[in-house]
């Protein structure tokens, strides 16, 4: 049941009096729930008691967290429809997504609790040749998680940033999203029930309820939290990491934003299935409407016949493509001012928008084009638009191309549509792509992050704060610790990890 309280550790709580409500965007009513906003006071009380469940929870064997993380997903898993139905309210988004986002979560926890059962990922190492010396990886502190909105289960109070963080040993604060806070609550009380059936420490987790910036600035600015993590724009991962950086004592900030990843489209490729690939990114630009942090929102070519011919193919795909909800008014209303503000530049033309007539809340694809010179000379152009929308740039030459990359902010992905016959003219491409992404894709599609050990979900800033990082996969832990040295220890003062 959601009760609309605050979990301050293992306690319910709402001492507030500041309330807000969810939305259902697909039909434009307000969700039944209320939610009590966390008061100053509540803040205080759940880091003081994350900062003492630290000293016993970081050096708890890692077999026993393991049971924890691995319990939390077996109580998501149990919640069973309520938290489809919930999660299907409060985004707009269909059963199908939601069933497979909570597969991706309870993947992604169940992945962490594999991966902390035996201790080789602290990467203990001992150096005998002058002193010994002993290092391995210890957790950070507590850590303040802030999820996005797009992704209610595997990106929010439960995702990566929770499970990862849970595995390296750190207590977890979760600023809950205020578009999903039923679904955020549902998913608190399975982690709470967890950690009270493995016996975890009182504070090892809470979830407060936000529905402004506030308790989220209270947070980081707390001397007792060590990190932070975020998913999420631009400008919140920015304004959270400045706070963090004028901190007397700094603190890492992992933000994940926004980025427009670039696809790289050959003259060749354009020839030979110029046609397949349109229809293949009308889909890729219109999935999820087009809210995904790795939406191709950037096609780059050079000026033919075909890429013509494709910039009008493309535009007819997309435009035909159903219209659907999405998440809330406010993602609607800044879908609609970024992409005018776009489309309102002279130098670019609309190719194609979705025209029917669509209801409150539904967006309406859009492709635009504009040339080579127009995007090198206008940074308005660069920027994300978060949802169904995409821009060609058609550059003069190859040279013109690769200026143009050069020039791109940092970037999740980059990807490449090539044919083999062109294959060693791409180094060019490639080494230029690799200085501002965090991961490239050949001949595919850039949306799709798969949860693996060789996943690197990050890139050069603004794409993410920190670029030597990956958010995704379980190389994820590594953002929670740190390496730290034993000289000359005595055997029975040392860890059992580095024993
Ligand atoms: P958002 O508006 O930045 O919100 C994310 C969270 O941060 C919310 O809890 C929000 O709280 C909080 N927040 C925002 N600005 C803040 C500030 N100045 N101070 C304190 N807290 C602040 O992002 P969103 O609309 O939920 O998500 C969409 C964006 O996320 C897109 O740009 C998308 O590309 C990006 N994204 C990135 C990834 C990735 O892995 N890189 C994944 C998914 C989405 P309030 O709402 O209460 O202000």
């Amino acid at each position: 049941m959601i009760t609309g309280k605050n979990y301050i550790g293992n306690t319910l709580s709402n001492k507030g009096t500041v309330t807000y409500q969810t939305l259902n965007p697909k039909n434009n009513i307000v969700n039944e729930p209320i939610f009590y906003e966390a008061t100053s006071e509540e803040i205080d009380q759940a880091v003081a008691l994350a900062s003492k469940a630290f000293h016993k929870f970081r050096d708890m064997p890692g077999s026993e967290r393991a049971f924890f993380i691995a319990t939390i997903a077996d109580e998501i898993e149990a919640l069973g429809d309520t938290l489809i139905h919930t999660y299907m309210s409060e985004s707009g988004l269909p059963e199908g997504r939601a069933k497979g986002e909570r597969g991706r979560t309870l993947g992604q926890l169940r992945m962490f609790a594999n991966l902390i059962k035996t201790e080789h990922w602290r990467n203990p190492t001992i150096s005998g040749d002058h002193k010994e010396i002993r290092q391995a990886l210890i957790p950070l502190g507590p850590v303040v998680v802030f999820g996005a909105s797009n992704f209610p289960l595997a990106y929010s109070t439960a995702g990566g940033d929770t499970a990862s963080a849970l595995a390296a040993g750190c207590p977890v604060i979760v600023k809950s999203h205020p578009m999903h806070a039923g679904t955020g609550e549902l998913v608190a009380s399975a982690i709470i029930k967890a950690a009270e059936k493995t016996g975890m420490p009182d504070g090892v987790f809470s979830n407060l309820n936000s529905s402004g910036i506030e308790v989220g600035v209270q947070l980081v600015k707390d001397p007792r939290v060590k990190a932070v993590g975020f998913t999420g724009s631009i400008r919140g991962g920015r304004a959270l990491y400045d706070h963090a950086g004028q901190r007397e004592e700094p603190i890492p900030v992992f933000a994940e934003m926004g980025s427009i990843n670039p696809v790289i489209i050959t003259q060749k490729a354009l020839e030979i299935r110029g046609e397949e690939i349109a229809q293949t990114y009308a889909d890729s630009i219109t999935l999820g409407v087009g809210q995904f942090c790795t939406n191709p929102g950037l096609i780059i070519g050079i000026k033919s016949q075909e890429l013509t011919s494709f910039v009008d193919d493309l535009g007819e795909k997309t435009a035909t493509i159903d219209a659907y909800c999405m998440l809330h008014p406010s993602i609607h209303t800044a879908y609609e001012r970024n992409g005018n503000e776009v489309i309102n530049q002279k130098e670019t033309t609309l190719v194609a928008e979705h025209t029917t007539t669509v209801a409150t809340n539904y967006a309406q694809a859009k492709i635009v084009t504009v040339s080579g010179d127009a995007f090198l000379q206008n940074k308005t152009l660069h920027q994300e638009v978060f949802g169904p929308f995409s821009m060609v740039v058609q550059c003069e030459d190859q040279t013109q191309l690769l200026q143009i990359i050069d020039q791109l902010e940092g970037q999740l992905t980059g990807t490449i549509l090539a044919e083999k016959e062109e294959y060693p003219h791409l180094a060019s491409i490639v080494k230029s792509l690799q200085n501002r992404v965090g991961r490239i894709v050949f001949n595919g599609v850039p949306t799709g992050v798969a949860v693996v050990d060789a996943m690197t979900h990050g890139g050069p800033y603004p794409a993410s704060t920190d670029s030597r990082f990956t958010a995704v996969g379980n190389q994820a832990i590594k953002r929670w610790v740190r390496p730290f040295s034993y000289q000359d220890f005595p055997e029975e003062l040392l860890p059992e990890f580095l024993k």
